[in-house]
């Protein structure tokens, strides 16, 4: 703020200008796996599903395949855009714990345009089989987007490595940087001259300041951003992912499934004969980074833990959701945290 815009004004945007592409190849070489040129920080997760969706069914006809136990924003974005594009969206009911299977999609994606699924289910911590999946909707001819807003600095994602189409991401989750802050949004390199997007601001165009009579798209990822930037916010941005490269996302998801096992295994001892049930997977390696018990009383316990700072989420109907973030919730945390859940159950009781 005080060197910068204080010091340089509208100077600044001569290294400004790079900062969405800059950021998002930090996000692509040490959170999810994708080349130099494939993502770029832009706006919110929202609007670049929105964009992302939009893209995809002007490449290819056909239906889209959406998952009911989806995040809100994204099956709200796929029903409208599936509309203004005249398409049906056929929906997948998964379990409730263990989340989409490869079996789900293949039972309705054959003549599908695109697979929309998240990679880490936001309520149960479900983590589907990326790999997999992508195969499937592949050999149907389908492209796939993933939301890895829950797995993008928690879990190694290896877009580039499965191949993956489209992908989008929040950044104030697992990367840290502050409420609101910019999403990240990924296309495989070898679409993005292809793809159209409707927000065809000046900031995608091929010559930002050629200020011309027609907008003519650039021809990488930039083409996804829409207009100014948000300089601060994604200052922060810059300072999440370099914590998240500086710790190695192999080492984070390493403690964060020992962290995860660890509050299961305290969960099993001391909640479980208070009548919780866990709303996660067991095997580590099918889920995420955070961990939902069920409680009939977890709404109220919620609101009681919140008062002694054990902050969770209540999620309707019945679960309270635990964020173990691996740089900054320590083993004794999860301790704390029964020992806590433990006490206000009882009171309830
Ligand atoms: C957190 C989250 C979002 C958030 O979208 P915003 O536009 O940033 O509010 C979207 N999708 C999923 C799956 C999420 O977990």
């Amino acid at each position: 703020m005080r060197h910068q815009w204080g010091g340089e004004l509208i100077l600044g945007w001569d290294h400004w200008m790079d900062l969405p592409s800059q950021i998002g190849d930090q996000i692509a070489a040490h959170v999810v796996g994708a080349g130099p040129g494939e993502v770029i920080v832009s706006d919110s997760t929202t609007v670049n599903l929105y964009k992302l969706v939009h893209a995809a069914l002007g490449h290819r006809p056909g239906h889209v395949v959406a998952s009911t136990d989806d995040f809100p924003t994204d099956r709200y974005i796929v029903s409208a855009v599936a509309e203004a594009h005249g398409r049906r969206v056929v929906w997948i009911d998964p379990h409730p714990v263990d989340g989409v299977q490869p079996a789900d999609v293949a039972a309705v994606v054959e003549g599908a345009a695109l697979v929309l699924l998240s990679h880490v289910q936001y309520r149960s911590g479900a983590l589907a089989d990326l790999a997999a999946i992508t195969t499937v909707a592949h050999d149907a001819g389908a492209l796939v987007l993933w939301d890895c807003s829950h797995s993008g600095g928690s879990v190694p994602i290896g877009l580039r490595a499965h191949d993956v189409d489209l992908a989008v991401g929040c950044t104030y989750k697992y990367l840290n940087s502050g409420p609101g802050s910019p999403a990240w949004l990924y296309v495989a390199e070898g679409l993005q001259a292809d793809m159209r997007h409707p927000v065809q601001g000046w900031m995608g165009a091929a010559d930002v300041f050629a200020m011309g009579p027609a907008y003519e798209q650039d021809l990488g990822v930039r083409s996804f951003l829409t207009g100014s930037l948000p300089v601060l916010a994604l200052t922060a941005v810059a300072g999440g992912v370099s914590l998240t490269a500086e710790a190695g996302i192999e080492t984070i998801r390493s403690v964060s499934m020992d962290l995860t096992d660890y509050f299961i295994a305290l969960v099993d001892e001391h909640l479980t004969p208070l009548g919780f049930e866990l709303g996660t997977p067991r095997d580590r390696h099918r889920r995420g980074g955070h961990v939902s018990i069920r409680h009939p009383h977890a709404q109220a316990l919620d609101r009681n833990l919140r008062a002694r700072k054990v902050i969770g989420d209540f999620r309707f109907p019945d679960s309270l959701r635990l964020g173990l973030a691996p740089l900054t919730t320590s083993f004794e945390d999860c301790w704390r945290a029964v020992a806590a859940i433990a006490e206000e159950t009882r009171r309830l009781a």
